[in-house]
Order: structure tokens, then C-alpha cells, then sequence
């Protein structure tokens, strides 16, 4: 199959030539055409899998073929994204596909001055790539109207109510055009997210490209057991064993990256880190030494590392286990990206365990468990596998039962006595759904 079958027009063909891009992947193969078409979609696609271009190309074809010139103050296409970096990241990818086209593009996010979005806006923009907060912003300020709107594009859904952002989406829902386009791309599909997308979405088409829930075959996993207090020496230990070039690690706290920064920086060690609490200007550069390969380790939490695409990265590494299982997949999404293939690996202590366990449960497998000589445990991981059982030592003396039935683990999310404080105070603990009241939307 190639793209010029799928029906994209000469210039697209030619911005894909030069990015070297020959096969539609199989997300693209199934969304170009129905987004031509002018259906809303539902899509289930991992990260890597090539699933911006599956929206992109076809959304610059239809504003390029169709409807009237952009209006001042105004977007034509919008395309939301959880965090700064994928907007940012999005907007790059977008603009390298329309470099032929007679279209403008436009990312806008928080943590940076409004005014000059403000300015950019006047003029109109035909896609505007944002954050919802930022997004809320221009428009309350009267810079950014969406009457014109022709199309939504949600990228990483379940991130945006991860993270918290509900309530914006049904406020966005609200300024919307009732006629439009919507397209919803979102690696896992909870229910919530099914839910969402019952509300925004017109007689969808759904696509699931990768088994739901299922993390990237092409990332080899294992597991470290090790306790807690001694990850950091085990981190570098292991860095300095397999000769680590290039690695994304993932710790749960902001605390957590600076204090591993630190160490790594006092041991001599090219590293930087990425949290929500840094500016954005020092959160990009940090990115972008990564992506040249000026520094060597980049610790992030989740919130920061969203989504990012680097180039051929070998390597993740979980400091820690995240607080939501899904999070794991989007983590090893950095690596393995369009077909390469990648490694994760996860330094896990005692404490652990019900998000080890959840983590299989998810992603259905047993993760192989590599014990790394001297650093064996003193605090014994519990057995567990995909079946989400956790095998525990029967306790002596045994207490008497109390009612309540303590213990529950609830899939992907833990709420557990000593966790009251989440990982990054942005996340809110429970995903909220965004109630819609403006009544069912009409037919287009
Ligand atoms: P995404 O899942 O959209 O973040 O894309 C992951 C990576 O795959 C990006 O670096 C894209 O530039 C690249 N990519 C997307 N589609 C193709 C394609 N058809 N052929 C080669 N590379 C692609």
C-alpha cells in the first residue's frame, strides 16, 4: 500500500517523500481514508505507532480542499493535547506535513506569556494545536473564536482526564460548533474514555490497531528487584555495566528526579530533569539536549514525558513504578517506536508490588524478574503475574479478621494510606468524566 493510494493529494505526497516516510502504518492505512470521508473516528493506537500523520495528513487535505478562508480571531482545525511538549511535538510534526500547502499552523500552551499568542491568533489560524487550559484562556480573553471550527482532534484522551483536564473538555465541548468533524485518539480506551467519547463523537468509526491494553511488542521488559533505598546505586551500577548511552528514566515524585539528578550530576554523570514545577523554556531545552544527545540521562515524571517522540531512544528506565498502570505503556512507548525496537526496564522495591501486579494484569503478561547480583533484596518483591495474584508470606501470628475488607486493589489507580499525595499535584487522583448538558448534538 502506499499513501498516494490512499488518496492524499501531490503536496502531502511530497512533504512525506522528504521525510523518508514510504508505507502507511496500519493506524494511517485505516484513518486517512475515513477522515477523508468526513467520518468522526474512535481510535485505539499506541504511541509510536505513527498515529499523528493518521490524523494530520488527512485533516491539512480536507482544510486545503474545503471550506472558506480562516477568519481573523479564529482556528479552522483544532487539535488538543495533554501536555506542552506533545503540543509543541504535534505542532512540529503537523507543519513538516503542510510545508507545501497554502495553510497556517499554530501551537499554543501554558507556562509561556499569552500576549504574543494573542497577536499570532488575530490573523486566524487554520490549525491551532493547544493545551485545554491555555486554550480556555484565549478564548474567555476573546482572542480565539470557534465558530469556524471544522474540526477536533483529541489527542491522548485518556491522559487529558488523567490529568485532570474534564472539566475543561466540557467547557471546550461547549464552545464548539455543533456540526464538525471530531476525531479521538487515545492509547488505552477505559471506560470513561468510552464515555467521552459517547458524548463528543458522531456514529464513529472505531480502530484499534493494537490489542487494547497491550504494551509495544517490540519494547524487550524486565523487572529489577532491589530495595528502595538502594535504586540509585543500582541505577548506576547498571548504567555503567551495559554502557547506557541514551536513557529516559521515569520517577514518581518531582522530588524524586531532582534528588536522582543530583546524584547523577555529583557523580559525574551528563544528566537533567523534567518535571511540572520547572519552567517550560528550561523543560524544552532540557528535551531538545536529550534529543541531540547532549545529555545523556533525562529524568522526568509522567506529566512532563508525556507523549515525547525520540528519535531511535534505546532505553527507559522506571526509578519507580507510576501511580496509574496505564502510564506504563505510554513509558515504554518512548522506546520501540515505528518498528525499532527498545528496551524497558523497571527497578522495583518490596513497597511495589500491587502496581507491579497491576501492571501485568494490564498488559497480560508476567514481567521477567532479573535479579542483579549484590543488590539482591533484604525486602523480598512478592511473587506475582498476569493474573493480577500477589503471592504473599501467610503473616504469623494471624490477627483476627476486622470488617472492611482493606487491601483492595483497584486496577490502575492506587489510593493506598501512605500515597495520600499523587505523584505530581497537577494529577488528580480520581479520573472525573466531563458531564455534557447541552443536549444531544444535531446530525451533521
Ligand atoms: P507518532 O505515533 O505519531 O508519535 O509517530 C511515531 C514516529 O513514527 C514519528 O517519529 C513519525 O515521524 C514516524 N512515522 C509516522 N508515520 C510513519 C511512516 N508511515 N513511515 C515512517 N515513519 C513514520
Amino acid at each position: 500500500m502506499t499513501f498516494a493510494s490512499l488518496g492524499l493529494i501531490e503536496p502531502l505526497l511530497r512533504a512525506l517523500e522528504t521525510l523518508g516516510y514510504q508505507t502507511p502504518t496500519p493506524v494511517q492505512a485505516q484513518a486517512i481514508p475515513a477522515v477523508l470521508a468526513g467520518r468522526d473516528l474512535m481510535a485505539a493506537a499506541q504511541t509510536g505507532t505513527g498515529k499523528t500523520a493518521g490524523f494530520a495528513l488527512p485533516l491539512l487535505q480536507l482544510l486545503t480542499m474545503e471550506g472558506p478562508k480562516v477568519a481573523a480571531n479564529s482556528a479552522r482545525a483544532l487539535i488538543l493535547c495533554p501536555t506542552r511538549e506533545l503540543a509543541e511535538q504535534v505542532h512540529t510534526s503537523v507543519a513538516e506535513y503542510a510545508q507545501h500547502l497554502p495553510l497556517t499552523t499554530y501551537a499554543v500552551y501554558g507556562g509561556v506569556s499569552i500576549n504574543p499568542q494573542m497577536m499570532k491568533l488575530r490573523k486566524g489560524v487554520d490549525i491551532l494545536v493547544a493545551t485545554p487550559g491555555r486554550l480556555i484562556d484565549l478564548f474567555r480573553q476573546n482572542a480565539l473564536k470557534l465558530n469556524q471550527l471544522q474540526t477536533l482532534v483529541l489527542d491522548e484522551a485518556d491522559r487529558m482526564l488523567d490529568l485532570g483536564f474534564s472539566e475543561e473538555l466540557a467547557n471546550i465541548y461547549r464552545m464548539l460548533p455543533k456540526k464538525r468533524q471530531t476525531l479521538l485518539f487515545s492509547a488505552t480506551f477505559s471506560d470513561d474514555i468510552r464515555l467521552l467519547a459517547g458524548q463528543m463523537l458522531n456514529d464513529p468509526l472505531s480502530i484499534e490497531v493494537s490489542p487494547r491494553n497491550v504494551a509495544a511488542n517490540t519494547v524487550k521488559q524486565w523487572v529489577v528487584p532491589v530495595d528502595k533505598k538502594r535504586k540509585a546505586e543500582l541505577f548506576v551500577h547498571l548504567m555503567r555495566k551495559g554502557r547506557w548511552k541514551q536513557v529516559l528514566v521515569f520517577a514518581k515524585t518531582r522530588n524524586g528526579v531532582d534528588a536522582l539528578v543530583d546524584k547523577l550530576q555529583g557523580l559525574g554523570i551528563n544528566a537533567d530533569g523534567i518535571h511540572g514545577d520547572k519552567p517550560q523554556a528550561t523543560r524544552q531545552r532540557a528535551l531538545d539536549r536529550f534529543k541531540a544527545s547532549d545529555v545523556q540521562i533525562l529524568v522526568a515524571t509522567d506529566v512532563a514525558a508525556r507523549g515525547l517522540d525520540i528519535e531511535d531512544l534505546p532505553l527507559v528506565v522506571n526509578f519507580d513504578l507510576p501511580i496509574v498502570a496505564e502510564d506504563y505503556i505510554h513509558r515504554i512507548g518512548r522506546t520501540g517506536r515505528a518498528g525499532n525496537t527498545g528496551e524497558a526496564i523497571s527497578l522495583v522495591c518490596a513497597d511495589e508490588v500491587n502496581m507491579l501486579s497491576a501492571i501485568e494484569m494490564l498488559t497480560r503478561q508476567t514481567l521477567t524478574r532479573k535479579m542483579e547480583p549484590d543488590f539482591e533484596p533484604e525486602h523480598r518483591v512478592p511473587d506475582t503475574d498476569a493474573s493480577g495474584q500477589v503471592v504473599k508470606k501467610p503473616k504469623k501470628p494471624k490477627k483476627p479478621k476486622t470488617s472492611g475488607g482493606g487491601g483492595k486493589r483497584n486496577l490502575g489507580k492506587w489510593v493506598d494510606s501512605g500515597d495520600a499525595a499523587p505523584a505530581e499535584p497537577s494529577i488528580k487522583p480520581v479520573r472525573k468524566v466531563p458531564v455534557f448538558n447541552t443536549g444531544p448534538r444535531k446530525k451533521k
